[in-house]
């Protein structure tokens, strides 16, 4: 059943929630997160959010429920190999990837035990929430092994005598090192991503979607970059430039009483580090200013 509204299905709470909220919000999307509602409704644009675990997304797309999504790669890859295998509706468009949920999935084993390659898995019992993608992994190695299926606590199966090894996601590696384990082999890379249903849609809904994807990206471009401001002296002006990062078309200012020394404006593509700052400085530069952007658009 399709409506005349956008519907955009987001994590309700966990690791993307946050993150998506205040994406939409950057893009001008006006909505009021409150109380235990599976739908909200945006107040300034034709757009429903649902509100869901982060397990339903890939399929609410495939299946064409949904009009976008954003979920993890990870969770993305695994429905899709599920679906594949059971032959049911597997496709999605990617519209984009975002600059969030970063993590991998990865093979760990007990520490003390040495790893050569993926050949020392072989007839292993590896316990995971990811049995789709593992699969797909080690069958391009030839490898194949038991899988041991759980959903949550995956990383206690090798103390409690489960499995030998787990196949989880891992950011920081800390929760790997508290339970005796070490990364033996990094198997996925993720991040959060925007997708799109299959299908037609009118020409309002392609007109929103265009315009959501244009203010995305202006919102990711502006986190991503800084307005830089410093005076430099003009015969230093050409090295000072060139250790901006970024800098295609600084504007170059006069100064009001100060006829040696320039403003120069820019907007650099990244942040400005300490040690480049000291290298302005010691080329006569000084009144440095790293200045965080709001928005964009070229
Ligand atoms: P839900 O209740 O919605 O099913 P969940 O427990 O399955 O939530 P979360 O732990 O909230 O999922 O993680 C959601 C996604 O966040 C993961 O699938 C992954 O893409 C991403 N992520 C980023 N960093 C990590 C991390 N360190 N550990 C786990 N997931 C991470
Ligand atoms: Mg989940």
């Amino acid at each position: 059943m399709q409506t005349d509204r956008l519907r955009i299905a987001i994590q309700k709470k966990g690791r993307l929630a946050k993150e998506c909220q205040e994406l939409l919000k950057r893009c001008g999307v006006k909505i009021s997160f409150s109380g235990e509602r599976l739908v909200v409704h945006a107040e300034n644009m034709p757009i429903d959010l649902l509100l869901v675990r982060d397990d339903d997304i890939p399929g609410l797309i495939m299946d064409g429920v949904v009009d976008l999504g954003v979920i993890g790669e990870n969770e993305l890859e695994e429905v899709r190999l599920e679906r594949i295998a059971l032959n049911e509706p597997s496709e999605y468009t990617q519209l984009r990837r975002l600059d969030f949920g970063g993590c991998r999935l990865s093979v760990a084993i007990d520490k003390d035990q040495t790893y050569n390659g993926p050949e020392d898995l072989n007839g292993k019992r590896i316990a995971t929430s990811y049995p789709n993608i593992l699969k797909d992994y080690l069958d391009k190695k030839g490898v194949s092994f038991s899988p041991c299926m759980l959903n949550g606590s995956v990383e206690v199966a090798p103390r409690a005598g489960l499995a030998d090894a787990i196949c989880d996601l891992v950011s920081t590696g800390a929760t790997l090192e508290a339970n005796g384990l070490k990364e033996a082999e990094v198997i996925f890379r993720s991040k959060a991503v925007l997708i799109q249903r299959k299908g037609e849609f009118d020409a309002e809904k392609t007109e929103l979607i265009e315009r959501l994807l244009t203010r995305i990206q202006g919102v990711i471009q502006a986190k991503e970059s800084k307005y830089i401001m410093l005076h430099a002296p003009s015969d230093t002006l050409e090295k000072v430039v060139a250790l901006l990062p970024g800098a295609e078309d600084p504007t170059i200012l006069p100064l009001a009483h100060d006829k040696q020394r320039v403003a120069v404006h820019l907007v650099s593509s990244e942040n400005l580090f300490w040690e480049t700052m000291e290298q302005l400085k010691a080329l006569g530069a000084s009144s440095i200013l790293v200045l965080p952007i709001e928005k964009m658009m070229e």
